[in-house]
């Protein structure tokens, strides 16, 4: 034992050290937010390759986020003091591929195997399940790529899938469905992300020979956030680390947010059985947060029951600092300004801006934070994901509006002229591009003459192109009556557009949806559609300089493992955090994910956390009124600080009965209703019609009037579902 250990174990707590030193065997750090996991990983990896246990390719290092690689590679070659490489570094999916890649020949495929993308996966599946005649439109593709994923996320290969694994999904097929897939993807040398995993773990379990090679080649194995991994990556580890058993492993079951992507917290108890004799190396001192924001993180996950319970104290020598804000607003608009104004205050007092986050449940409420910054000059980025206006939905949606609103836009009409698809491909548009070179006019003109007059175009592009013409007329015809936001939201239903992503079962159409849900309510903030449409050209046109330190905007699953001087966390409200979809579930299970969800969030402070909700929000045109989150209840009053009551009281106040019924489009008429519903009259129509009729729509045919609110009617459409219309577009049947 040398006297004095090198620095970088120095600078660590006792029991850090001991989970740094105990190099050999399974160990299993167990422990609260900010303890320092990440940084005992980092340090141990350093460690082992200072001490010449290990050379850095007999590392196998498994993170979260390719992002977290990156940064382990530059801890650890900071701590060697020179630059690293040919390490074995990365997320399962990358690691994985890598190892896929060398030996691809066991599982049917060529090292240049293709990784094929959700939408390939979804192409391919189609045809099988075509193949096998099962009828698509009970069996929706998507629902039989879920059912195969999952097994997957267990490591189960078609062969593996037994009778009482099996389910009852389209009849019984799914496990040959699963088969026949498998058996077109080694055909067109492709792998989809989940057979990355289940084809090495596959090779690993049936040729020890291989196995042997990686037993040699990593002796030591480090796992951040383990209390995500799925089945199939544990299988995974537990192979590899088999002969050696060194394996370390560090993890949080408080934060475990992915048992949506199949994520088993039971993989914990798993280790400690699996792997006899693993050291539990807990950590209890948090070197990150405030002891208020600790005290106040660690009240609210007590709530949560089935934990496995720790202890979680400051280990700062100075833990003082402010109390958790709770901040009360009156609606979302004013949200924004305070984080706004409190961003600019904390950037005068010598805060760096890359030391502040905003951290939203989901994706789609970025977009206010986005405006407040751009509207301030503060540069910001959204990680994880694109800017709001620069998001594909997003893009289209504005498309059609720049269409509406100006019809030579030849670029937004190209963008939207086939999407959704509507069997205008290029022939279609070669005929249009013709005609309008020719006469000199823009697509939209050469379209409408398309449809008038000459016969270019035939069958189904010919009354495609007429319906969307038409359409647009209709559309264009009402925005002085209607106003530019219903008629935005008739134009997204009538244009099939909304239809296309409400089709689509990949897991990122729910929150495109949100997102163009989103985009009716940004517009519902200017007076007229070209105001909007202006400002949105303004705001994508700010680009600060790009060296500039920027403000972080992430929903809250991207932003595990970071960490920030200054976090806000808005939105706070029941339906939205926690979410509708956690609510309708019903069950505790998905409102403790939530409350972990909400514990990640708080944690991330270094020294000021703000939470905030807003009294009042907009659904589309209207405000609904909304209730502080649970969570907010559930923090232990003694270590936060409440701001904006008065916010609250007037908002209580205002709620009574309407006193501010009736008034237009643009009033605010606060009014309990379900989040996501629409404001709702019982009254007949303007032009006369009342809940209960049967009626006719030129292209959504007959349906039932189910309510009226003054001119626009939501119809139960016997052939295309629910929709919502302006009552002039609507006949009585
Ligand atoms: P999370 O659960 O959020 O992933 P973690 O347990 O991985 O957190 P780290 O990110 O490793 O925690 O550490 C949190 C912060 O505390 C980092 O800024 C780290 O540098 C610091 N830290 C960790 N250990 C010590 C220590 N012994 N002394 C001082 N600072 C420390
Ligand atoms: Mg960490």
């Amino acid at each position: 034992q040398s006297p004095s250990p090198p620095d970088y174990i120095a600078r660590l707590n006792p029991e850090q050290r001991a989970a740094v030193e105990a190099l050999d065997g399974p160990l299993l750090v167990l422990a609260g937010a900010g303890t320092g996991k990440t940084r005992v990983l980092t340090t141990r990896f350093a460690h082992l390759l200072m001490t010449g246990r290990a050379k850095p390719w007999e590392v196998l290092s498994v993170t979260f986020t390719n992002k977290a690689s990156r940064e382990m590679r530059e801890r650890v070659s900071a701590i060697l003091g020179r630059p690293v490489e040919g390490l074995w570094l990365g997320t399962f999916h990358a690691l994985c591929a890598r190892m896929l890649r060398r030996h691809a020949a066991l599982v049917g495929l060529q090292t240049n195997f293709t990784i094929l993308d959700a939408d390939d996966q979804l192409r391919l599946l189609k045809q099988v399940m075509e193949a096998a005649r099962i009828d698509a439109k009970r069996w929706p593709p998507q629902g039989t790529m879920g059912v195969i994923q999952r097994w997957k996320d267990r490591g189960l290969t078609p062969e593996r899938v037994t009778a009482a694994e099996d389910t009852d999904w389209a009849g019984g097929a799914a496990r040959g469905l699963y088969r026949d897939y498998q058996r077109r993807l080694v055909e067109l040398n492709a792998a989809d992300f989940g057979d990355l995993l289940l084809h090495v773990t596959e090779i690993l379990r049936t040729h020890p020979d291989v196995l042997a090679e990686y037993h040699r080649g990593f002796r030591y194995i480090l796992v951040d956030e383990y209390q995500d991994t799925n089945l199939v990556q544990y299988l995974w580890l537990r192979l590899l680390a088999q002969s050696h058993k060194n394996i370390c492993c560090v993890g949080d079951d408080d934060q475990s947010i992915y048992s949506w992507r199949g994520a088993e917290i039971e993989n914990i108890l798993r280790f400690e059985k699996d792997f006899a004799g693993a050291k539990i190396v807990r950590l209890e001192s948090n070197y990150r947060s405030t002891a208020p924001i600790l005290a106040a993180a660690s009240g609210l996950i007590a709530h949560n029951t089935g934990r496995l319970g720790k202890t979680l104290r400051s280990g700062l020598a100075n833990a003082e600092g402010e109390r958790v804000h709770v901040v009360s607003l009156w609606d979302s608009e004013e949200e924004a300004r305070m984080v706004g104004s409190r961003i600019e205050e904390a950037r005068r007092n010598g805060t760096s801006l890359a030391e502040i986050a905003v951290l939203v449940r989901a994706g789609f409420q970025t977009r206010a934070f986005e405006e407040r910054m751009i509207a301030l000059g503060i540069p910001y980025r959204v990680v994880g994901g694109a800017k709001f206006y620069e998001r594909a939905e997003i893009r289209d949606a504005m498309a059609y509006l720049r269409v509406l609103n100006q019809p030579a836009d030849d670029l937004a009409f190209e963008r939207i002229v086939n999407t959704p698809k509507r069997g205008l491909g290029d022939t279609a548009m070669r005929a249009m591009q013709a005609i309008a070179r020719e006469q000199r006019l823009p697509l939209s003109s050469a379209a409408q003459i398309m449809v008038e007059g000459s016969d270019t175009l035939r069958g189904k592009a010919r009354s495609a192109l007429t319906e969307l013409m038409h359409g647009f007329a209709r559309w264009r015809a009402a925005l002085d009556s209607e106003g530019h936001v219903v008629v935005a939201a008739t134009l997204l239903d009538e244009s099939g557009y909304t239809d296309m992503w409400k089709q689509d079962r990949s897991p990122e159409a729910p929150g495109r949806l949100e997102n163009l849900k989103e985009l009716l309510r940004a517009m519902a903030e200017f007076q007229t559609l070209a105001g909007f449409l202006d400002h949105v050209a303004l705001v994508m046109d700010n680009d600060a300089d790009p060296d500039a330190a920027r403000v972080s905007l992430m929903t809250l699953h991207a932003a595990k493992g970071l960490e920030f001087d200054m976090v806000f966390l808005p939105g706070w409200e029941e339906g939205l955090f926690p979410s509708q979809r956690s609510l309708d579930e019903g069950g505790e299970k998905a409102l403790e994910e939530e409350r972990r969800l909400a514990y990640v969030g708080i944690t991330r402070a270094r020294r000021v956390a703000v939470i905030s909700h807003a009294a009042n929000r907009r659904i589309y045109a209207n405000w609904t009124n909304s209730i502080p989150s649970r969570f907010i209840d559930e923090l232990p009053e003694d270590h936060i600080q409440r701001a904006g009551a008065a916010a609250q009281e007037r908002a209580r106040m205002i709620n009574a009965p309407s006193v501010f019924a009736g008034g237009g489009l643009m009033a605010r008429r606060p009014r309990v209703i379900e989040p996501g519903a629409w404001e709702v009259k019982e009254r007949p129509s303007a032009g006369g019609f009342t809940a209960g009729e049967r009626v006719f729509h030129q292209k959504f045919g007959y349906g039932r009037i189910l309510r009226v609110d003054d001119d626009k009617l939501d119809i139960a459409f016997e052939k295309s579902g629910e929709k919502r219309l302006l009552d002039r577009f609507v006949e009585k049947a």
